[in-house]
């Protein structure tokens, strides 16, 4: 849209009072371009057909002759029905209208009328809602009308006639956003045209060309925000080049206690390589719960320590905290690299020391939660950055963290696999890694559902397992309302483990306990002094006990997908065989559905796709900060052919140098500088 209409107030159009601007603010249009592109999400039809075809209860626009004078009753001063006889050939129609008693004089025998209403087959009936005499006033009868997101001020009708009217009054001044060749390509409807048409179309083939078009603009232009950003970023390089031998890594690999999959060591090369670039590296590394990321990481650090960096490492939990920094300790120890932790739960003593230490260059890779990046907490010299499970962090604070002092290099590790679908927008703007492989020598995970009435077999089976050695984990159902319910919840099923298991130690573990408490237990559970460690889903992610072979789960159909997936990926870390038992009693289709998906499948691909058709994108995150864009008219699960156009054809348009200097893609530098992607950039 261009930026003139943009400029001009919503006011400009006729008829709206301000009043009614401010009724349109609220639905966020303030200018006459907004109003513009505040598109029909429908159309309802008022093209003529006949009743034959018309099932009971449907809307429907008929044409007919009135065939009796009209019988109007009262009800109170305002409330009326008028009915009416209306031949709609071949049938005679009994149209019923509430408050339209005011119509009586004008519906006289003989006359043509067109009615819309809902129809009843059997009593022959039309509930009509809107009338038109034909050739009087302005039809709507035979076209398709735009149906618009309103509120209780503005009425579908007004908003008809409004914006029906600032196409009259400004749609020349529409002019085309993308690129001529982009148009021709694919031989889209100039803007103008599309912009009138969505609104208005002749038939729902023409509205969806409009739609089509709308559409994809709309990508293209969240596409090119993301590859000009990316582009600028390697052009700028004004991140760090990290300096190291690859040798150095090459050994620190060969030290460790195992050998590395092949996909493990192709991503660690891709990484050394993005480090060694002046270049910021944004990259997101994604692999199945067990593929090994966490000592891809080790390898990253390690190398940007070895070339005098700082590296920090997030996570989302306490837990996942104290166990990354112990087992980076143990790699990194025979190197001398210094490891810290940082989290919320450290007394103000311990916080200010690793922070003075931070600063200092004393510690060499931190470990910490969120409290990595409040404000106090500087580096000397952070040269990469690792998020693990970011998608519980905010963009926000990844940027936070990013803009503190440097520009690190970014790695993002996530198990749940982003599917195709949704990385093309959430994460665009990414490289992606992506670990195939487990490592060799896993057994598959056999997992079951069974109803609440089987406990008593399952703690059997769980018995079996513990006296072979093994070690198990109960999940109990996840309480979200409630805080207090969620622990009393655990206690009551820690006091069940405990009666059916006196031989065993049974462990607790829930959000509420203080943090030495909550780390003493993992730790008695990871000697296996615990045997049967009862929790809640704190240990989700991460937690990494190879001995434990058994995950229960309580009310299974009360996750998501993706979160069984990584609960499940608790055991099956070893050498043992693993089992997963998913205790539940499905009451409807879609939570049978989930189970089947669970015990079908071991592929987090897979799971990940499954989710997202269950659940929708919005949800699939479990969090509200997933960082995906909301689009106007674009739906990223439907439009997601239009959305590999879009990016394809940005990318191919960003890589070629005339972009940044030609006159022709001058608009959309501007566009990009408006979106302060340019900024500080100059335009040629
Ligand atoms: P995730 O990708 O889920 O974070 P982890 O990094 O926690 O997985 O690794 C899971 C387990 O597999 C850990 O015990 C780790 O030491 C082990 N592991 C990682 N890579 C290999 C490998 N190449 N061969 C054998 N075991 C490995
Ligand atoms: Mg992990």
């Amino acid at each position: 849209m261009t930026a003139d209409l943009h400029a001009l107030p919503v006011r400009s159009v006729a008829g709206v009072t301000p009043a009614k601007a401010k009724e349109l603010e609220a639905l966020g249009i303030d200018s006459v371009a907004r109003l513009l592109e505040y598109y029909p999400f429908r159309y309802e039809d008022y093209r003529i057909r006949d009743l034959s075809g018309v099932q009971d209860g449907e809307k429907v626009t008929v044409q007919g002759k009135i065939y009796s004078e009209p019988v109007v009753q009262m009800y109170g001063r305002t409330k009326s029905r008028t009915t009416v006889k209306v031949f709609v050939d071949p049938l005679f129609v009994s149209a019923v209208m509430f408050n339209r008693h005011f119509l009586k004089d004008k519906l006289r025998p003989g006359l043509e009328i067109v009615l819309t209403g809902k129809w009843d087959a059997r009593r022959q009936q039309l509930t009509v809602s809107e009338t038109e005499f034909p050739g009087t006033g302005p039809a709507q009868t035979g076209t398709l009308q735009p149906v618009y997101s309103v509120t209780a001020a503005i009425s579908q009708r007004w908003m008809r006639k409004t914006v029906k009217q600032a196409l009259t009054q400004f749609g020349a001044l529409i002019a085309e956003a993308l690129p001529r060749p982009l148009v021709d390509k694919y031989r889209f409807m100039p803007r103008r045209q599309a912009v009138y048409r969505i609104h208005h179309p002749d038939d729902a083939e023409e509205g969806k060309q409009a739609r089509r078009r709308l559409v994809y603009e709309e990508l293209f232009f969240f596409q090119l925000k993301m590859h000009a950003f990316r582009a600028l970023q390697r052009k700028r390089a004004d991140g760090v080049a990290h300096e190291f031998d690859n040798e150095v890594v090459r050994q620190f690999v060969r030290g460790l206690p195992f050998k590395l999959t092949d996909s493990q060591k192709k991503v660690i090369g891709e990484i050394l390589h993005d480090l060694k670039q002046p270049y910021c590296m944004n990259r997101l590394l994604q692999g199945d719960v067990g593929a090994g990321k966490t000592v891809v990481a080790a390898a990253a650090l390690f190398a940007s320590v070895k070339a005098g960096c700082q590296g920090a490492l997030m996570v989302p939990t306490e837990i996942l905290a104290e166990q990354h920094k112990r087992s980076l300790e143990r790699l990194f120890e025979p190197y001398g690299i210094q490891v810290g932790l940082l989290t919320g739960s450290l007394t103000d003593r311990q916080r200010r020391d690793t922070i003075a230490s931070l600063h200092m260059g004393l510690i060499d890779v931190v470990v910490g939660t969120h409290a990595l990046i409040q404000d106090d907490v500087l580096f000397r010299r952070l040269g990469l950055v690792v998020t693990d499970e970011q998608h519980r962090f905010g963009v926000n604070q990844r940027s936070v963290l990013r803009r503190k002092g440097m520009n690190p290099d970014v790695l993002t590790m996530t198990a749940t696999p982003i599917p195709r679908t949704l990385a093309i927008t959430a994460f665009g703007d990414l490289d992606v890694s992506t670990l195939r492989e487990l490592p060799q020598g896993r057994k598959p995970i056999k997992t079951y559902a069974l109803g609440h009435d089987k406990l008593d077999r399952v703690i059997e089976f769980m018995r079996r397992e513990v006296r072979e050695g093994r070690q198990a984990y109960v999940i109990c159902p996840l309480i979200e309302e409630s805080d207090k319910l969620d622990v009393q919840n655990a206690l009551d099923v820690h006091a069940q483990m405990s009666h059916a298991f006196p031989e065993f130690r049974v462990g607790l573990l829930h959000g509420r306990m203080p943090p030495q408490e909550k780390d003493a237990v993992m730790n008695e559970f990871k000697d296996n002094d615990v045997q049967v460690l009862v929790s809640t889903t704190v240990i989700e992610v991460g937690v990494d006990v190879p001995n434990a072979t058994v995950m229960v789960i309580y009310d299974a159909v009360r996750f998501g997908l993706s979160q069984l997936h990584q609960l499940r990926g608790r055991v099956g870390r070893g050498e043992h065989q693993s089992t997963c038992i998913l205790i539940a009693d499905p009451k409807n289709e879609t939570a049978k559905e989930r189970l089947r998906v669970m015990t079908e499948t071991n592929d987090g691909f897979e799971i990940a796709r499954r989710d997202l058709e269950l659940r929708g994108p919005g949800d699939f995150f479990g969090t509200k900060q997933s960082g995906l864009p909301e689009f106007k008219l674009a739906d990223m699960m439907s439009d997601f052919d239009i959305m590999e156009m879009a990016r394809d054809d940005s990318a191919e348009l960003v890589a070629s140098p005339e972009f940044w200097t030609s006159a022709d893609t001058l608009p959309l530098r501007e566009f990009l500088q408006r979106e302060q992607i340019l900024d500080g950039d100059r335009l040629d």
